[in-house]
């Protein structure tokens, strides 16, 4: 894995007084801040104090990626959330999926694409001494919240909170809606954009 590096790091926003207060730091992997916005939102009204990795290498061209994690950057800075930003490597990701290029969305490649960001996240929770992470990725209805449990599994530390309950979905379209955030058309990597 490429070195991580600190992008923004700030004081933690006041916990909220959920009812649940379970006082735990979470680390939230995400694609894009469309899902981050209500992922984030939902972790603290559980009162959860929450960090975000934007960890993408699977994200295609690179000028994509960007795009996306300025915006991120952006909005976690807006509510005082940190965030840390992998260093892109797409050839790694390439190598990671060698042989399920043609898979569709929802197949082998994209279980194998969880595998690889949730073992980095898993990672980087650990060095940073979170409680937990979990990941945006369940609030998108493209995505099988099933097997991204099955493969955050793997790590005691995961949360498997489905974010696309409870109208999630329906949420960070409004929360994208509101702060105008750049929306893109495809999942992320060259495959997916070839399917639209
Ligand atoms: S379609 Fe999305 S989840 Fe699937 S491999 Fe491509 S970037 Fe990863």
């Amino acid at each position: 894995m490429s070195a991580v590096k600190v992008v923004q790091r700030s004081s933690l926003q006041t916990l909220q007084a959920g009812s649940l207060c379970y006082n735990k730091r979470v680390l939230l992997h995400t694609c894009c801040v469309n899902c981050a916005a209500a992922s984030i939102e939902r972790l603290q009204e559980l009162s959860y104090e929450v960090g975000v990795y934007f960890c993408n290498s699977n994200i295609y061209p690179i000028d994509e990626f960007e795009k996306r994690c300025v915006d991120m950057q952006k909005y976690a800075e807006k509510i005082n959330v940190p965030v840390w930003t992998e260093d892109y490597d797409h050839q790694d990701w390439l190598n990671f999926v060698k042989g399920f290029e043609d898979e569709p969305e929802k197949g082998e490649r994209c279980r194998l694409c969880f595998r690889y960001n949730l073992a980095r996240t898993a990672k980087l929770a650990e060095t940073e001494n979170y409680d937990l992470f979990t990941t945006t990725l369940t609030i998108s209805p493209h995505k099988i919240s099933k097997i991204i449990f099955e493969e955050g599994k793997m790590y005691p530390a995961f949360l498997d909170i489905d974010f696309k309950k409870q109208d999630g979905f329906k949420r960070s379209l409004v929360l994208s809606e509101i702060n105008d955030f750049y929306r893109q058309k495809y999942c992320g990597c060259e495959f997916s954009k070839r399917q639209t």
